[in-house]
């Protein structure tokens, strides 16, 4: 009974994840281990925070001592090669500064079988740990105190095109092997929200070669994609009627929430979407209530953000801006964050801005210290989980980069959690693993998009050269129009200014 519950739980944070307690938080028979999945090595599951954070469950690989290893695992059933020909497996994880691994040897691995998972037909594995040095190279900068900016969770990504179209389960497995972690307790790789889905292209717009693409052309091509201006589209389902006026207007407001992102583009290099898996949020036991009243027990709240479009010409945002990730325990009683004395808390804002954003002959720069007043105090614009992002100061002008959580944010006196500076514990429409132009992560209040630090392959948008940005902290490319980067280390590390002031 308490099972079925709770299954009923992670189903409506994503229905279409076939990973069985994907979360970690029930237990097995023996009450040691996690349900549904396998361990080895030195792999444990517990709460995978440090006591100063809001902990949920997963699992711990200790890197220290010669030669470690461990492993997590777990056989998903119910594939159908119909419902899409990729498979997109996806792990929230934090590397401590500690964790070390020799030969590369942290991995995502996908076990393919056919027969109701009893023929073993074909495997592949993606080795991550270069991520992981990658990130500690870049963004150490973007933590607390210019440190530990890459020991914060974020998510790994492997995506592959399923072998056989007989293939109707996986073996899932995270891994790691030649630990020569340096010291006891810093050198942990913590794992949680295991995800696999089944998707019709990869993330990169990649699609099956031509001829299966043939054979799945009846499935689910849906109707055609509306465009709800700029660059924003809806793809309805068989069943959805949207009116639309003889010149394309929408005729009835449209609403995009948990149950349909996955539905709702944004165009750049490539279609993504920006809010899926990002609408949905816990309210966690310590944080504050709409009403202001301490939260005795985890909440899950479904409508943390939605979006409405009413033909316009603006996009509508409410946000509750619950962090949809790991945070710190706020009001800080250990001392980490500064003593904060505020709260998170659940709020109800509107947003709201042009669909199609130009640049504006009103935008002004941020001077020295904002003595210009070009960018408000407080919110900012909002990141693509919505949650606020503020300018770079908090109260008496300081600079607040170096006093946030371990996911970039901290609340506000008026307990509005937010950031400073680049979250990287935010979900993106693709794991930016550095290697092309970062993905978008949110939007000003001008409504133009910011991306993440990435301009090209190890090139950070604030180091470019050939297309520098400007005191706005944005730039023009043909593919993106003109957008925002945030700028890791670098003032002031979200925007400068509103580029497309409409107000
Ligand atoms: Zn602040
Ligand atoms: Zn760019």
């Amino acid at each position: 009974m308490i099972t079925a519950l709770l299954l009923s739980l992670y189903l409506s944070q994503d229905q279409n994840n076939l990973v069985l307690n994907p979360d970690f938080s029930l237990a097995n028979s023996t009450k040691v281990g996690p349900d549904h999945f396998q361990l080895e090595g030195t792999t444990t599951w517990s709460w995978v925070g440090f006591s100063d954070e809001t902990a949920i469950r997963g699992i711990r690989f200790n890197s220290f001592g010669a030669q470690a290893y461990g492993s997590v695992s777990q056989m998903v059933e119910g594939l159908d090669y119909t419902k899409g020909h990729w498979v997109k497996f996806t792990v929230r994880a934090r590397a401590d500064d500690g964790f070390s691994v020799s030969n590369d040897k942290l991995a995502l691995k996908i076990d393919f079988y056919s027969k109701q998972g009893t023929a073993y037909i074909d495997s592949a594995e993606r080795l991550i740990y270069r991520e992981v040095q990658k990130d500690r190279k870049d963004f150490s900068v973007n933590g607390n105190n210019g440190k530990a900016g890459a020991a914060v969770w974020r998510t790994y990504l492997f995506e592959e095109l399923l072998p056989f179209k007989e293939v109707d389960s996986l073996k899932l497995t995270l891994s790691f092997h030649g630990g020569n972690g340096q010291s006891k307790d810093y050198s942990q790789f913590c794992a949680t929200d295991f995800s696999l889905i089944q998707e019709q292209s990869a993330s990169d717009g990649r699609k099956e070669p031509e001829a299966t693409l043939k054979q799945s052309s009846s499935t689910s091509s849906d109707q055609p994609l509306i465009q709800l201006g700029g660059r924003w589209f809806y793809q309805p389902t068989t069943e959805e009627h949207i009116a639309l006026s003889s010149d394309g207007k929408l005729l009835k407001s449209l609403v995009i929430n948990a149950d349909n992102a996955d539905r709702f583009f944004y165009k750049d290099d490539r279609m993504v979407n920006p809010f899926a898996g990002n609408m949905s949020a816990w309210l966690r036991k310590g944080y504050l209530d709409l009403k202001g009243e301490l939260v005795k027990e985890d909440r899950f709240i479904k409508d943390n953000v939605t979006v409405t479009f009413d033909g316009s010409g603006f996009i509508n945002i409410r946000a509750r801006n619950i962090p949809n990730h790991q945070t710190a325990k706020f009001p800080d009683t250990y001392g980490t964050q500064g003593y904060n004395p505020s709260y998170i808390q659940e709020h109800d804002y509107q947003y709201r801005w042009p669909v199609d954003p130009k640049p504006s002959k009103k935008a002004i720069a941020m001077t020295d210290r904002d003595a210009n007043g070009a960018l408000n105090m407080g919110t900012v614009g909002i990141a693509v989980n919505g949650v606020a992002f503020y300018n770079p100061f908090d109260a008496g002008m300081q600079d607040a980069s170096s006093i946030m959580d371990r996911c970039c944010g901290h609340p506000s006196p008026d307990n509005r959690y937010h950031y400073h500076k680049y979250p990287i514990c935010v979900n993106t429409p693709f794991v930016d693993k550095g290697t092309t132009h970062s993905p978008v992560i949110g939007f000003a209040l001008d409504g133009m998009p910011v991306y993440g630090p990435y301009e090209a392959a190890d090139i950070m948008a604030r180091d470019s050269k050939s297309n520098p940005l400007n005191a706005f902290n944005a730039h023009f490319d043909k593919v993106r129009g003109w957008h925002y980067h945030v700028t890791p280390g670098k003032f002031p590390y979200i925007i400068g200014g509103y580029f497309a002031r409409w107000w």
